[in-house]
C-alpha cells in the first residue's frame, strides 16, 4: 500500500494558526495539534460522559472535542450507549457546577431537569438527540461505540466496541484470556451480522495488571487484525508498567514478535486514547481530554470509512507530534514530522529481528505492593531501536530479518497536560510487516 500526501498548503497552516489561538484560550487544555493534512482525520475512541462515570453531560463532552479541532469521537461509557431513558442525580458541587456549564452552553429550555427529594436530575439526551447539534459535513462525526466492562475476580478486563450499532453485554469467561476472547468474538459477530465494519481494542492493559502478554498472544481476532491501546490518557493505568510489569510498548513488540513470527497470525495495532473523565478538573492527577489520539487516513468523513481505514492499519497515534507524510509500502517505512519552529525531534525505528530469541521465562512472584498478574520474561532482542535518527525525517528500508518494524517520534516539548511529568509529545506509528 502507497500512501502519498499534498504539501502542506497556506490554507492548512492558517487552520493550524487558529487551533493554537483556540488552545491558548482553554490554557488547561491539552495538546491540539489539529489534522493539517489533507485526508488525514483527528480523533478520540475512547471518553466517559454522565451516561457512564463522566463528570460532564455528553454535549459538553463533544463540545470540548469538537472546538479543538477534533474530527471524530467515540463516547464510549461502560456498558451502555447514550440511548434510553436515564434521569442523572447533581449531587455534588462539581456536578452542579458542570449544570451550570451545559445550561449556559446549551441553554435553560435545552437542559431538562427535575427535583426528587430536594435533589436536581438532569435527563440524559440521548445521541439520537444530540448528534445533529455537532455533526457537519467533512468536519464532525461520532461514532457509535461504547466500552464493553468485564471484571475477572479483581482483574478489570474493558474493551471500546468502535461503530457498534448494539450495545455488547460484557460475556464472563472462566479465565481473563476466555474473557478477552468472548468479547471480542462478540463484537466480530456483531459486524459479520450488521455488515459494517467495527472492531474492538482492548485497553489498559497495564490497568491493576490485569491482563498480561500470553492473553494478547493467544487472542485470535476473526477478522484478521487486532487491537489495544498502546498509550491511555488514564491517571490510574501504568502505560509505563513497574520493576515487574512490562510497559504497554514493551507489550506491543512481545505481541507483535510472538503473533506475526510463532503464531503466523494477526497484526496488534496500537492506540492512544484519553479515556477521559474529566472536564471540569484540570491537572496531572485529572483524567482530562486532549491527551492521546488517532490520526486516520481514509477518503471521508464517515463511521464506516474511518472504521474501515483504522482496521486497514491507516491510521498513527499522536500525543502532540503531528506528521507531516507517512509511507509504507512493502519494505520501507519512511515518515516526516510537520516540524514546529524551536522544536527537535527523535525519530527511532523499533523491531524484532527474527534471529533473536522469543522465548518467554517465568518471573519471580511480584512483591505485595505491586499485585495483578505477571507477564514471562523476555529477551530485550523484543523490540530493540534499529536506527535512531535526529531530526524531522527519516526513512527505514527492510534488511529482510526484521519480523516487524514501526517507528516512534519524541519531540523536544513537553507534553502541556501529561500523563506523567515530563512525558513529551509523541508519535507512534503501526508496525509495517514484510509480506511473507
Ligand atoms: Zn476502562
Ligand atoms: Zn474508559
Amino acid at each position: 500500500m502507497k500512501l502519498s500526501f499534498a504539501a502542506l498548503g497556506a490554507a492548512l497552516l492558517l487552520c493550524v494558526a487558529t487551533q493554537a489561538s483556540a488552545h491558548e484560550k482553554h490554557g488547561t487544555a491539552g495538546a491540539t495539534a489539529a489534522p493539517a493534512i489533507a485526508g488525514w482525520w483527528k480523533g478520540n475512541t475512547h471518553t466517559h460522559t454522565w451516561w457512564s462515570d463522566g463528570d460532564s453531560p455528553p454535549e459538553s463532552v463533544a463540545a470540548w472535542y469538537r472546538d479543538r479541532g477534533y474530527q471524530f469521537l467515540v463516547l464510549s461509557d461502560h456498558n451502555r450507549m447514550q440511548e434510553g431513558e436515564l434521569w442523572y442525580p447533581v449531587d455534588t458541587d462539581q456536578k452542579r457546577e458542570a449544570l451550570e456549564t451545559y445550561r449556559r452552553t446549551f441553554g435553560a429550555d435545552w437542559a431538562e431537569t427535575r427535583e426528587r427529594s430536594g435533589l436536581t436530575e438532569v435527563k440524559l439526551k440521548t445521541l439520537d438527540e444530540f448528534r445533529s447539534l455537532f455533526e457537519q459535513k467533512d468536519r464532525f462525526i461520532f461514532i457509535r461505540g461504547m466500552e464493553i466492562t468485564d471484571r475477572f475476580g479483581t482483574h478489570p478486563v474493558h474493551l471500546n466496541g468502535v461503530n457498534l450499532e448494539r450495545p455488547i453485554i460484557p460475556q464472563g469467561g472462566d479465565t481473563v484470556a476466555t474473557m478477552l476472547q468472548r468479547n471480542i468474538d462478540a463484537v466480530v459477530e456483531q459486524g459479520r451480522r450488521s455488515g459494517r465494519p467495527m472492531f474492538v481494542h482492548l485497553n489498559h492493559p497495564n490497568f491493576y495488571y490485569a491482563v498480561t502478554v500470553e492473553d494478547m498472544v493467544a487472542t485470535d481476532y476473526a477478522t484478521g487484525e487486532g487491537f489495544f491501546e498502546v498509550y491511555n490518557g488514564h491517571s490510574g493505568v501504568r502505560n509505563d508498567g513497574d520493576a515487574h510489569h512490562p510497559s504497554t510498548e514493551r507489550m506491543w513488540d512481545i505481541v507483535l514478535a510472538k503473533r506475526l513470527a510463532e503464531r503466523n497470525t494477526s497484526v496488534l495495532y496500537g492506540l492512544a486514547t484519553d479515556d477521559a473523565h474529566e472536564y471540569t478538573r484540570w491537572g496531572l492527577r485529572q483524567v482530562n481530554p486532549g491527551r492521546g489520539w488517532v490520526m486516520v487516513r481514509a477518503p471521508r468523513l464517515t463511521p464506516d470509512t474511518i472504521t474501515a481505514a483504522m482496521k486497514r492499519g491507516d491510521f498513527y497515534n499522536s500525543t502532540g507530534v503531528q506528521l507531516a507524510k507517512l509511507e509504507m509500502t512493502g519494505t520501507t517505512l519512511a515518515l516526516e514530522v510537520a516540524a514546529e519552529p524551536g522544536v527537535s525531534y527523535t525519530i527511532e525505528f523499533v523491531g524484532t529481528r527474527r534471529s533473536r530469541s522469543l522465548a518467554g521465562t517465568a518471573a519471580p512472584a511480584p512483591p505485595p505492593e505491586s499485585p495483578g498478574r505477571m507477564s514471562l520474561a523476555y529477551s530485550d532482542g523484543i523490540g530493540e531501536v534499529l536506527r535512531k535518527v535526529e531530526g524531522s525525517g527519516a526513512r527505514y528500508e527492510l534488511t529482510g530479518d526484521e519480523i516487524y518494524v514501526r517507528a516512534r517520534v519524541i519531540s523536544s516539548r513537553l507534553h502541556p497536560n501529561p500523563f506523567a511529568e515530563g512525558d513529551r509529545e509523541m508519535a507512534w506509528t503501526q508496525p509495517l510487516v514484510p509480506q511473507r
